[in-house]
């Protein structure tokens, strides 16, 4: 069976005002039914394939973000969720945060917007989809990311 069919996706919360994770609630809704496309919204890393990340970046949950993406098994795709996740957006230079998702970790997609519609992040799942196939059929796997390098500097 093919898994862009039936992915698992596990939603990270970094260090989001709750603005995006309101409109990836939204996708789950009947109204917008993200579940048409075979996803499931899951609690566990190790069962999921697409780590959908809100927010940015800090010194206190990069190394959880790291955890969480070393457990998903692989062919495992990252999909960074507006503005902060993409590039620290308006937090990008606050005192405690190192940046974007890519900062710390692989990210295969981006979705603009502070916060992005529900559209768009649907956009952005699909797109996820057709990556995570293409990697199940290229055996692409995820590097694993070392905990250490993230410490917080002695000026923050
Ligand atoms: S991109 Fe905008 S809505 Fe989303 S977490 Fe950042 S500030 Fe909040």
């Amino acid at each position: 069976m093919s898994l862009a069919k039936s992915p698992w996706i596990i939603h990270v919360n970094c260090n989001s005002c709750n603005g995006c994770d309101i409109e990836v609630v939204a996708c789950l809704t009947p109204l917008y039914d993200a579940e048409r496309f075979g996803v499931l919204n899951i609690g566990t890393p190790k069962q999921a394939d697409i780590m959908v990340v809100t927010g940015s970046v800090n010194y206190k949950n990069v190394n959880v973000l790291k955890n969480i993406y070393n457990q998903i098994p692989d062919p495992k795709v990252v999909l960074a969720v507006g503005a902060c996740a993409s590039t620290g957006g308006i937090f990008h230079d606050c005192y405690n945060v190192i940046g974007g998702v890519d900062q710390v970790i692989p990210v295969d997609a981006y979705v603009p917007g502070c916060c992005p519609k529900p559209e768009a992040i649907l956009d952005g799942v699909v797109a996820a989809l057709s990556i995570l196939e293409n990697k199940k059929k290229g055996n692409i796997k995820g590097k694993e990311v070392p905990l250490k390098g993230n410490e917080v500097p002695s000026n923050a």
